[in-house]
This record gives C-alpha cells, structure tokens and sequence, in this order.
C-alpha cells in the first residue's frame, strides 16, 4: 500500500474527479445492485471511501435459495481433498491480492497498516490454509463391538455438511472474524451467506471476488451487504431457510438472534463481548507483564474482544506499576494509520467514539481517578474532525461501578490493587462477562492454581492474544456459546452421524 495520507489521497481523488467505488451484494455467482445505498465513511478524516449497496429482504432470500441449490450440487459431494485444494487457491488469491486487503481494512476501519498487514489480512490467509490443512489430514472415529447376539458390530463416524450457513461477523477485526467461519464452513461442505459489518463492508467484498476467482461453484458463498435490525442481518437470521448461524458480535445482538434461531431450533455458534480482566502479581516480570499489559488492553485501539479493561495488581507493586503503564501508554503514537510509528489510529466511527466518551464521563462521575487521558487529542489538523480517543488509564473504581461492569471496547483500562490470590480470582469472576483473562506470574504452580479458577473460555498466562488456530476459542457465560477452533469449528460445522454395521 502506497504510504499516502488519507488528506493526500482525498485530494488527488477530488483532482482526479474520481467517484467512490460501488460494492456489491454477491449471490448466485453474480454481482448484485440494489436500490439502496449507504455510504463506508473512512474514520480518520470522514471522507466516504464507497457506497455500498444494502440488500433487501428478497436479495437475502435469493442469496439463501442459491446456497440451498448449491448445498445440494457438486460442493457439498466433493471430498476433503478438493474441498482443501479450493480453500487454498482462496488464501492463494488473498496473499496475491494482499495489498488490496490491507487498503480495505485501513480504509474502513483506520487501523494501523503494520497491524492489517500482521494481523488482519494475515490471519485471513491462515485461517483459510489451517482448515485446508485439518480436512486433508482428519480421519474418522470408530468403536469395534459386540450385538446383542453376540455379532460383531463396526460403528464409525461421518461428518456431513449442514447445508446453509449464515455467517455475520462485526467490524473491529473485519476480515479475520469472517473468514474465521467461512473457512470451516466451506471446508465441511457447506454453503455460505456471509453478512459483514455495515462499518467494515470492503474486505468481504475483497473476499467475494478471491473466492469468484478461485472458481467455486455459484451459491456456494454469498455476500449481502447492510445493517443488523430491520436489515440483511435480521432477514438473514430470521430466514427459516438457514440450518445454522454463527455470529460474532455484541452479547445483545447474540441473544436477539438466538431467540430468532429457537424458533426453527437452528444450530448457533455465538463468540460475543467481554469484560477482561488482567491479574499481574507481585512476582510477575514486572517490565514483561507492563508491556503485555499495554498490548492487552489498548492494541487496535482496544477494539478487540479480548482486550483486558479490567487490571487487578498485587498491592506491593500496584503504584510503581501504575505509573510504569502510565509512562507506557503516555508514549503510545496515536496518528494516521501509515505514519511511521504509529501505534493508535481512530475508532471505527464517530458513533463508537461518542459511546467510548460516554464511558470516560460515567467513570468520573462514578468516582475514578484519571491517571493519563480521558479525552479526544488535539492534532491541530483534519485529524480533529477523526474518530480518534485517547488512550485512558482510570484507578479508583469499585468493582460495583457500571464502567466495571460493561464492555466499553475502547482504548481504555481500569487498575486495582488486591490482596490475596483468592481475592484476585473472586474479582476476576465477579463479571456477568468469560471471555479471556491473565495471568502475570512466575511461580508456575500459581499460573496452573490460578488459570484453572478463572470463568473465562481462554486464560493466558505470561502472554496475550497468542493463537494456535487448532485450539478451541470462545467464552462461558454472556460472551459466547460453543467453542470454534480446529476440531472443535469442524464439530460445529458438520452434521456427525453415527454408522452402524452388523458384520
Ligand atoms: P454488533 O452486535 O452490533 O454487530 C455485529 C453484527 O451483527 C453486524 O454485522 C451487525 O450488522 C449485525 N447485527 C446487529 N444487530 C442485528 C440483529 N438484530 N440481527 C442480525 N444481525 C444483527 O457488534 P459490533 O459492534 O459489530 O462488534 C463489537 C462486539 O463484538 C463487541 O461486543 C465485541 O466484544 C464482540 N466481539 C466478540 C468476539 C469474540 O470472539 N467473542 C470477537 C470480536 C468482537
């Protein structure tokens, strides 16, 4: 991607008369307009950057009645290894088109480049090529046994696809998110209605193209573009037509949908919000638990939704630690997302900004103590009129406090001393909230003591956001249902019966 700022590259499309693209709905193998538009606004300075084309109920339904005809041809009938070879020319043609990708994300969501280019668009590429990998590689379970008459009797186990999968992912980790389910839901057979963010429309329709390209069958993967309720994501999430739908999301959009799913008893796959938290004792490496913390809560400007808002530090090292994360997230560049160094872009929109500022003014009048940031920066230019917060450490909150309570999902952290480990874990647990937590330790007993305690899908210890794709990766109580992950995504994805034979 061309190192230009986004100033310099709205002037030269306003000098060059250029109109912003069009994106598409794709269904049926064939590109898609609809009669209404919206626009995919560019957070770091408000210039729209496309229109995107919003599907209708009969587009959703067109896209669902392709999928069905597909699941019943050629696709869902292939073996594993045609199935791993297509998945692989898909991740073939995002690295081919790998800078295109890191524009999308960029553009779309104002993230760094270096994080679209490492984590984003990378993760897309692996996503695709570990799941090509485990169905070339996977075999099947069987159990040897006697009948009631004393035959011998062969069971084994086959997966099937469980037809039409609709996918709908949110906007903070546009492309990884997607094809964090559309990868499996291919590699089991199935076909695919894919509804990306209304933020984040551009890498899915990157995504439409690649796998146009990769020659997959029509109405084996189909994109339709818009906005949750009253929209393509309620249409497609209502359809009685679908057999499953995996949603990423917030635990409230999670629970609207689950309740439209009972309806047909669909399978869900829910991962959804959190209320991290961090838990750094007092033998911890003190500069590696300061740095993993400073990771933790405000990579991708906290908009991950395994970000830990909540820091709980044993009290003997709790005000040097403070100030050390103060120092550290002091120096933390906020600015365009190709300037060199930076480490912050915007928010996603100007909508989210609003929320996370309402969160910064709850957490004083709630009491907190503001150690560093808490407002907007001032850059004295067209970044002004950006998405951009500052990053904010607050002290002083009980743990009984809203802003302890609610996933707030911006660059933002809570610190708290404790006492005792039992006292660390009860507060850790104290959250309607299980997604992920951390541990910063040394002593290994502690680390295995303490991560099994935590209520949390994932614990991380001495680490965050490390990623082996074969493990399972979702969240307890309101921050998910089911795991994904290796097997555990295959599981999900396919329709496992049990075979029988008398010999
Ligand atoms: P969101 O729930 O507002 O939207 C997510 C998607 O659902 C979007 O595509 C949206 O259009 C759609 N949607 C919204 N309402 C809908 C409805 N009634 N019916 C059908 N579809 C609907 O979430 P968001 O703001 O895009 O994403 C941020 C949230 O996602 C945070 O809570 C974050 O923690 C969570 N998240 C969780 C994980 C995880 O793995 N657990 C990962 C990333 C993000």
């Amino acid at each position: 991607m061309a190192a230009t700022s986004p100033s310099a590259t709205r002037a030269a499309s306003a000098a060059a008369g250029q109109s912003v693209p069009l994106l598409r709905c794709f269904v049926d193998g064939a590109w898609v307009e609809t009669g209404r538009r919206f626009d995919n606004v560019n957070p770091v300075d408000g210039r729209v950057v496309s229109r995107v084309c919003e599907a209708d109920r009969q587009t959703v339904d067109a896209a669902i009645q392709a999928a069905r005809r597909a699941s019943r041809g050629i696709w869902a009938r292939q073996g594993a290894v045609e199935r791993a070879a297509a998945l692989r020319r898909i991740a073939d043609g995002i690295e081919g088109r790998f800078d295109d990708f890191v524009a999308a994300e960029v553009g779309d969501t104002g993230r760094p480049v270096h994080q679209a280019r490492s984590l984003d668009v990378a993760r897309g590429i692996a996503n695709f090529r570990s799941f090509a990998d485990l169905i070339a590689t996977a075999g099947s379970e069987m159990f040897e046994g006697t009948a009631a008459d004393g035959a011998k009797v062969l069971n084994y186990v086959t997966r099937k696809p469980l037809g039409v999968v609709g996918v709908i992912s949110p906007w903070n980790l546009p492309l990884l998110l997607l094809t964090w389910k559309v990868a499996p839901a291919l590699a089991m057979g199935n076909c695919v209605v894919a509804k990306p963010s209304e933020e984040t429309p551009s890498s899915a329709t990157l995504l439409a193209e690649v796998i146009e390209a990769a020659g997959l069958p029509p109405g084996v993967f189909n994109l339709v573009h818009g906005f949750g309720p009253d929209s393509a994501g309620q249409f497609l999430s209502t359809s009685p037509h679908i057999d499953a739908i995996t949603f990423t999301g917030e635990s409230r959009t999670g629970s609207t949908i689950m309740k439209a799913a009972a309806e047909g008893v669909k399978e869900v796959s829910f991962e959804l919000g959190g209320k991290n938290a961090a838990v750094v004792f007092a033998d911890a490496d003190f500069d590696a638990a300061v740095a993993g913390v400073l990771r933790s809560s405000f990579t991708n400007s906290g908009q991950v939704c395994l970000c830990s808002e909540r820091v709980y530090v044993e009290r003997p090292i709790f005000e040097r630690f403070v100030a050390a994360l103060a120092a550290g997230c002091e120096k933390l560049r906020l600015d365009y997302p190709d300037a060199p160094g930076v480490d912050m872009g915007p928010l996603v929109s100007h909508t989210h900004r609003d929320k996370v500022l309402s969160y910064y003014a709850l957490a004083r009048e709630e009491g907190a103590t503001v150690v560093c940031g808490g407002g907007v920066p001032s850059f004295g230019d067209e970044r002004d009129q950006g998405a951009y917060v500052q990053p904010t450490i607050f002290t002083g909150l009980p743990d009984s406090a809203r802003c302890m309570r609610e996933e707030i999902f911006g660059p933002v952290c809570h610190v708290s001393p404790f006492d005792s480990e039992e006292e660390a874990v009860a507060r850790v647990n104290d959250s309607a909230y299980g997604l992920a937590g951390c541990v910063w330790t040394t002593n290994l007993s502690r680390a295995h003591r303490v991560a099994a305690q935590f209520e949390t899908g994932i614990v991380w210890v001495n680490t965050w956001f490390t990623r082996d794709l074969r493990t399972p990766f979702g969240g307890a109580k309101l921050s998910g249902l089911g795991r994904e992950g290796g097997r555990y995504s295959l599981d999900f994805y396919s329709e496992i019966s049990n075979i029988c034979i008398k010999i």
